[in-house]
């Protein structure tokens, strides 16, 4: 061994030893099962704004050095189908695809979002009336899904129940969707740690502050910023500790809730104030990487684009 050697295996030890230490007394070191991102509240509408920032935002997300794999888009895609005729409608979505298809490279898990739902009061004889459109804009199989990815199993829930009236919504699991969810936890080996995603969301801190006015009444939380069923579900995911994160969007606020080993993570939003600015209240536009991890820990990087 030449003096070169003995340098170079001694620059190494210090190192090796620390990662043996860390080995002994941390177990089995963690691996990143995957990293993807997360956009949502895009809001787009054929206006150069909202077009140019969301192209920005997926440039920036595909120029990441440590790059994510695929997208879950967290509902709210276009601006608004629930109050506006069948050609507004169309217009987001059209505008939507051309930006995906010249600015995105990357496979996009769609999850709906109130303003998704196309609630217009004359449309409701057509068959694409509700729901069925933004299925078929989205490419997604149901409202509500679930599927396997790198070793995590991913629940896509549909939070917007819209009123009989048609006139607004209320965020909860309708009976039939409480059910398959149900069978779906049920059939998932307890060892696979599970992502929920919900565009309203489960759990969070935000329903506190959105409002820009001090509230009427500080005791209510309208249905239609948080899950109204909440404890219900918060007692369904107790009986699985495999449920490790709920991710949402929905507010446009940034906030972690760990609640009963759950990390409940809202998201902000990529259209910030709605376009009008790009931060609402404190939270600036933008997306967060997800890191999951085997033995189930999740991070969560939020990023400005702008
Ligand atoms: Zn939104």
């Amino acid at each position: 061994m030449n003096r070169r050697t003995i340098l170079k295996t001694a620059s190494l030890l210090p190192i090796a030893t620390a990662g043996t230490s860390l080995k002994a007394t941390a177990g089995k070191a963690r691996k990143r099962s995957v990293r993807f991102a997360y956009i949502g509240d895009t809001h787009i509408m054929p206006e150069s704004k909202p077009m140019q920032q969301i192209a920005k935002c997926l440039h920036h997300i595909q120029n990441q050095a440590d790059k994510p794999v695929f997208l879950m888009h967290g509902g709210d895609t276009i601006m608004d189908a629930l109050v506006q005729d069948r050609d507004q409608v169309q217009k987001q979505w059209d505008v939507w695809h051309q930006v995906i298809k010249s600015d995105n490279a990357l496979p996009i898990e769609h999850c709906i979002g109130n303003h998704d739902v196309w609630g217009f009061e004359k449309a409701k004889s057509e068959p694409l009336y509700g729901k069925k459109w933004a299925v078929e804009q989205m490419k997604i199989s149901n409202r509500y899904r679930s599927f396997d990815r790198n070793g995590w199993h991913f629940i896509v829930l549909d939070s917007v129940q819209p009123k009989s009236d048609g006139s607004w919504y209320t965020a909860f699991l309708d009976a039939e969707q409480l059910d398959w969810l149900k069978q779906d936890l049920a059939k998932t080996n307890p060892k696979t740690p599970i992502l929920v995603l919900s565009h309203v969301p489960i759990l969070t801190s935000t329903v506190f502050t959105f409002d820009s006015e001090p509230k009427k009444d500080p005791t209510v939380i309208t249905g239609g910023l948080m899950h109204t069923d909440s404890a219900e579900l918060i007692k369904l995911f107790y009986q699985y500790p495999n449920i490790k994160t709920a991710l949402s969007g929905h507010t446009h606020l940034l906030d972690r809730v760990d609640y009963n080993g759950v990390a409940y993570l809202c998201n902000g939003a990529v259209s910030g104030n709605w376009w009008k600015t790009d931060t609402f209240h404190e939270t600036k536009a933008g997306y967060a990487l997800i890191d999951l991890y085997d033995d189930g820990s999740v991070e969560r990087t939020y990023v400005q684009y702008s």
